[in-house]
């Protein structure tokens, strides 16, 4: 027999029962920073553009991620993703992948040929950007929105920097650079190609700009001294890979030998694999938990085939050998030399020992600090030069795409200030939205979605993706999986749970309010919220 309904009030009847003075703290709707927001270096406010997304409004989600970076396409392939080693979600089961649902954004956007909104004003200004790396590209496209008339001067034959010229195809097609390359042009930043600047204070007087931008990247390979016979075959890495995107492919030979530990030794030897190696084996002087290169890249590098020989120098190359010397970590974990040689095959040694800055763009520029090869900037992104900016790899910082993205676009911001005679002020940050912040009770688990592969077998032939992209039903899932940590997501269990009917609803997209003439203090809805979007406050006494 069905139980009857205990007798209670009608839903509402608790509104007669007026608070009066007595409540001793009161709910507050807050919005707190989810880790990930403060973890992306190019400042994306991932949990926001995630919200649209869920909802399946991809074109909403894609406009509030390129408020912030104007390459998602680009970053969903080649960024570190450290929002995800942040994500919360990654203490209940897996982090949320956002880098892929950046990446489907980013690929839906081309796909439906999405443009940036021109700016709402001319400001008459004009900035000078210099080098169309991703820190260019940012600045120019952020410079742009504000109203600014911006020119890219780029010594290469095609914009892209290091994006192009040094991350390889299976990394990064290059279809999809162009197109969110061409998305930059299309807003009316003019691309000068195959115009090195050569002194920075003359072509700024001459082509009457009114501040500058400089990102011209770390392109001068480091030098090991490697004593060579005659016919040893030594190249460096980053003009190795500049040369793939040239018609004349380079000449390695069967067994090629790559010195260094970090990506870009990671990227030569899979390179070479592709070219047709049969034998790629980086040598590196540490260990692999030591390696600077990312875990992920070592693991597919090892999957393809790529050796690696740890603890190992390299002491001096002749035709067709190198001689290495066996390492030991000292109790600092520095390696030192055991005197014990070994001989290795290889037709070719790709030095990849990181690469300087080319800073004679600033000769005889005044006011300008450099220390350890590096442009120094203030926390404003200028240098000591009035009027004259930096960032991305010639200023000391992580070397990455997205902290060039992120150098961009604070620069940007920045410039407009200085152009106007004002300092830049950021707004306050929320308080950080920690796991603590969170009612996981609410939360169902929910698998990570594993982002397809290229199989091994056609790896090492072409260059083909490697990480290919997740479906709509795939991306949606993943979108889903985010918890809005500190931010309402309007789920409606504040506005079930209250005894006093005190959470009046907004409608869809305006979340709520209280109503403090009802509203007892009780707290039930700060603590039933599941992602920490309430706060008790104190009453004012
Ligand atoms: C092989 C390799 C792989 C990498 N992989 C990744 C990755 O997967 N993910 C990641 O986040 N980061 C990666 N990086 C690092 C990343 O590419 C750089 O940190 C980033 O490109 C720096 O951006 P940037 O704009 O400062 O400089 P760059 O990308 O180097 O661009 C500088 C531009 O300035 C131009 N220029 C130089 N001098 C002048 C001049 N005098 N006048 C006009 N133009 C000039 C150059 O031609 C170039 O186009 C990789 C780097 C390398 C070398
Ligand atoms: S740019 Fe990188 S850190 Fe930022 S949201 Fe994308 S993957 Fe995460
Ligand atoms: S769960 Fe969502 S809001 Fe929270 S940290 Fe992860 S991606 Fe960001
Ligand atoms: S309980 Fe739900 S509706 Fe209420 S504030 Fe939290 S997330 Fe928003």
């Amino acid at each position: 027999m069905d139980h009857p309904f205990a007798v209670t009030l009608e839903v509402g009847t608790s509104r007669a029962n007026h608070t009066g003075s007595w409540r001793t703290s009161r709910p507050v709707y807050v919005d707190r920073l989810p880790p990930c927001n403060h973890a992306c270096p190019a400042g994306e406010n991932i949990q926001a553009w995630l919200f649209h997304a869920e909802a399946g409004d991809y074109e909403a989600a894609w406009r509030a991620l390129t408020e912030d970076n104007p390459l998602p396409a680009v970053m969903g392939r080649v960024c570190y993703h450290p929002c995800e080693t942040a994500c919360n979600r990654a203490q209940i089961d897996e982090a949320v992948g956002i880098n892929s649902v950046e990446r489907f954004l980013g690929d839906e956007a081309i796909r439906r040929g999405w443009r940036f909104k021109p700016p709402a004003h001319e400001s008459g200004k004009r900035v000078l950007v210099v080098g169309a790396g991703p820190s260019g590209l940012s600045a120019a496209y952020h410079l742009r929105r504000l109203g600014h008339a911006v020119e890219i001067r780029e010594a290469g034959p095609m914009a892209g920097g290091m994006m192009r010229f040094g991350i390889p195809k299976y990394r990064l097609p290059r279809d999809v650079l162009d197109a969110e390359i061409d998305r930059i042009r299309a807003l009316g930043v003019r691309i000068m190609l195959d115009a090195k600047v050569g002194n920075i204070h003359k072509v700024m007087k001459n082509g009457g700009f009114d501040a500058a931008f400089l990102a011209v990247g770390a392109h001068i390979a480091k030098r090991a001294y490697i004593p060579a016979g005659g016919a040893a075959k030594i190249l460096d890495a980053v003009a190795l890979l500049r040369s793939m995107e040239s018609e004349d492919k380079p000449l390695l030979g069967r067994r090629v030998a790559i010195y260094g530990g970090g990506n870009t030794a990671l990227d030569v030897a899979r390179t070479a694999k592709r070219l047709g190696a049969s034998e790629a084996i980086i040598v590196y002087r540490r260990t692999r938990d030591r390696m600077p290169a990312h875990d992920f890249e070592v693991e597919e590098a090892l999957d393809e085939g790529v050796l690696m020989k740890w603890l190992s120098t390299i002491k001096r190359m002749d035709e067709g050998k190198i001689t290495v010397e066996k390492m030991v970590l000292d109790d600092k974990g520095f390696p030192q030399p055991t005197g014990e040689l070994e001989t290795l095959e290889a037709d070719s040694l790709v030095l990849a020992l990181g690469q300087d800055v080319d800073l004679s763009l600033l000769d005889g520029a005044p006011g300008l600090t450099i220390k350890d090869g590096v442009v120094q900037v203030s926390p404003d992104m200028m240098t000591g030069a009035p009027g004259i900016f930096a960032g991305g790899d010639m200023v000391p910082a992580e070397r990455t795409v997205t902290v060039a993205i992120g150098h961009g676009k604070k620069a940007a911001r920045n410039i407009d200030a200085w152009l106007n005679g004002r300092s830049y002020e950021l707004a306050p940050k929320h308080e950080l939205a920690g796991f603590d912040r969170l009612n996981t009770w609410y939360y169902a688990d929910a698998p990570k979605t594993v982002r397809p592969m290229l199989e091994l077998a056609r790896r090492s032939s072409t260059f083909e993706e490697v990480v290919k992209g997740l479906d709509e039903t795939n991306a949606l899932y993943e979108a889903r999986r985010c918890l809005s940590c500190g931010n309402c997501f309007e789920c409606d269990n504040c506005y079930g749970v209250c005894p006093d009917n005190a959470v009046i609803k907004l409608g869809p997209g305006n979340r709520f309010r209280f109503d403090y003439d009802f509203c007892k203090g009780c707290g039930v809805c700060a603590q039933e919220c599941p992602c920490g979007a309430i706060a008790m406050v104190p009453e004012a006494i």
